[in-house]
């Protein structure tokens, strides 16, 4: 397949360079200088999409990804499919997605799980939103970059599964690391903690597969000095898209807009930015309630 590749970041880079490896034609384009192995660079967004049957992009956030799509969108061949990575709002890829349709372009918003490990290794798990043609074209691209790929309904829906399942992330690690802190001051072991919980109904994905205390469980970015992983900074731009999308359809998310504040504060007030999102945490063993 003939693809263009728009946005050769962390994460857009062994994307691009996993679809190459797999044969398929790929031209990049990256306001960075960037080179990727098998990629062909291109001058501008418009000549990476210029002739591709999949145009994909892997961009910052949803202002970034209007103003690519304008560039992108009259320069792609008609029935060709506009293909969105990036985690944007919902409002974003709606809008995008609407303005790929009227030019005659199949759009899906693509948000994924996993990583840059997961890029790396092409065991991304997608969540798409977007028509069932497009969705169908995408496939076997999906299937190189990633081990799943999940359609979630129309336009939209992909950044509204990504961003309910961070905002429920979130809120489940905050929780785990406060009872860990909570454990600690009543004098419980971590092990003794982490072997009741992992097997009983506080069981999570946070405790069971990346269990924030270090030395316990499976191998985790706590055992690393919680090096990300997964940064706090990007579990704060996830949470302030969930909030920003439960303003716009009235929704009421106490829990993640109290995990949102919280990553607030740690990101930008505290030593949160650059960690892991687990290194929740030290902070909560460092403080007292007040
Ligand atoms: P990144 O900052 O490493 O990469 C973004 C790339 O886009 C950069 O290379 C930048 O130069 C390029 N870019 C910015 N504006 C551009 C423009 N106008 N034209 C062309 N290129 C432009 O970010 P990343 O970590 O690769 O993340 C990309 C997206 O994936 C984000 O939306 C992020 O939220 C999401 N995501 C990241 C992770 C992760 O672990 N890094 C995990 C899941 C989802």
């Amino acid at each position: 397949m003939k693809i263009g590749f728009i946005g050769l970041g962390n994460m857009g880079a062994p994307m691009a360079a996993n679809l190459a490896n797999a044969g398929h034609a790929v031209t990049g384009f990256d306001m960075a200088e960037v080179s990727v192995e098998g990629v062909d660079m291109a001058a501008s967004a418009a000549e990476a999409a210029r002739g591709a049957e999949v145009v994909i992009t892997m961009l910052p956030n949803g202002d970034i990804l209007r103003r690519v799509a304008g560039e992108v969108i009259p320069a792609m061949d008609k029935g060709a499919v506009l293909l969105d990575c990036s985690t944007v709002d919902v409002a974003s890829a709606r809008d995008v997605a609407a303005q790929a349709q009227a030019a005659g372009l199949s759009a899906l918003d693509a948000p994924v799980s996993g990583g840059v490990g997961g890029a790396a290794g092409g065991t991304l798990t997608f969540m798409v939103g977007g028509d069932e043609a497009g969705f169908n074209i995408a496939r076997e691209l999906f299937d190189i970059m990633g081990q799943k790929a999940v359609h979630c309904g129309p336009s939209g829906n992909g950044q509204s599964a990504k961003i309910c399942n961070n905002m429920i992330l979130g809120a489940t690690m905050i929780a785990t690391c406060e009872a860990f802190a909570l454990a600690d001051k009543l004098g419980l072991d971590r092990q003794a903690m982490f072997d009741v919980v992992s097997t009983s109904s506080g069981s999570s994905w946070s405790m069971n597969a990346y269990c924030p205390a270090p030395g316990i469980g499976p191998k985790s970015p706590a055992d690393n000095g919680y090096t990300p992983g997964f940064a706090a900074d990007l579990m704060l731009k996830d949470l302030r898209l969930s909030q920003q999308a439960a303003e716009t359809v009235d929704a009421d998310t106490p829990m993640g807009r109290a995990a949102c504040d919280l990553y607030a504060r740690f990101v930008e007030d505290e030593d949160g930015a650059g960690r892991d999102f687990s290194a929740m945490l030290p902070r909560f063993e460092k403080r007292g309630r007040g």
